[in-house]
């Protein structure tokens, strides 16, 4: 194995371990979690090696990155997962490799990517990403729409030709009521995906939890968790 492909087994094999630690510390199967791999900022060199090392799921946070990566990764069998804030103008190129938009979290965005994923042919599974630190109906400082907003995008994704609603998301707040509080800010989303699956019962996704605290959400009920850095590293720049 090269050095890179020696270094990422063992931090996919800590990661692996780390999961299964928070399963059985919760009750829960292991296959009740899917590890996404946050490759940002990392080559598709990278990602070529997580694809060999058994990893079927990626995310991206920036369509500039993310298109050629994907494009470089197309022979490869993974599931690409767009979680970053996303402008309507950057759509059309991010329906042409996203399997799952994390990121919804207004209605433009909701109509753009009907539109787009209906022309390509694509069905696109989407997330509502909701912000814990946002007032009732505001949205987040990092992207995301408030709780009270989450019923009222899901119908329109559920409505949305060539779009599926498969449930939410969010990032730990870093200010807020939950700021420092990330078991309490993810019981808070499952909560949420309680009440949305009343309504929707297919979108059962619930991405929570990155490097720092993959625990605490495979603790509140994850079902997807978003890890970076400590499978590739810490990142050269913010990202
Ligand atoms: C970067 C990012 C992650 C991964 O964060 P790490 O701390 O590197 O594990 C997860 N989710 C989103 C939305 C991100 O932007």
């Amino acid at each position: 194995m090269t050095d890179r492909k020696t270094e990422l087994a063992a931090n996919l094999a800590k990661v692996e371990e780390r999961i299964t630690a928070a399963c059985a510390a919760a009750g829960r199967e292991r296959e009740s979690v899917t590890l996404i791999v946050v490759t940002k900022t990392y080559p598709a060199s990278d990602v070529r090696i997580l694809s060999e090392l058994g990893v079927r799921h990626v995310a991206e946070n920036r369509d500039q990155d993310a298109a050629p990566k994907a494009a470089a990764c197309a022979d490869l069998p993974l599931k690409w997962h767009f979680v970053g804030q996303l402008q309507t103008n950057k759509v059309r190129s991010v329906v042409g490799y996203a399997d799952v938009v994390q990121s919804i979290d207004r209605s433009r965005l909701v109509s753009a990517l009907s539109k787009e994923a209906v022309r390509a042919g694509r069905e696109v599974g989407c997330l509502i990403q909701v912000a814990l630190d946002a007032g009732e109906s505001a949205r987040g400082e990092r992207g995301g729409v408030a709780p009270g907003g989450i019923e009222e995008l899901a119908d329109l994704v559920a409505a949305a030709p060539a779009l599926r609603l498969d449930g939410l998301m969010t990032v730990a707040p870093l200010a807020g009521e939950y700021a420092g509080r990330e078991r309490a800010a993810f019981e808070r989303l499952m909560d949420l995906s309680t009440d949305l699956r009343r309504a929707h019962p297919a979108a059962t996704m619930v991405s929570a939890g990155m490097s720092a605290d993959l625990e605490q959400a495979v603790a509140a009920g994850a079902t997807h968790v978003r890890v970076g850095t400590a499978v590739l590293g810490v990142r050269p720049r913010l990202g």
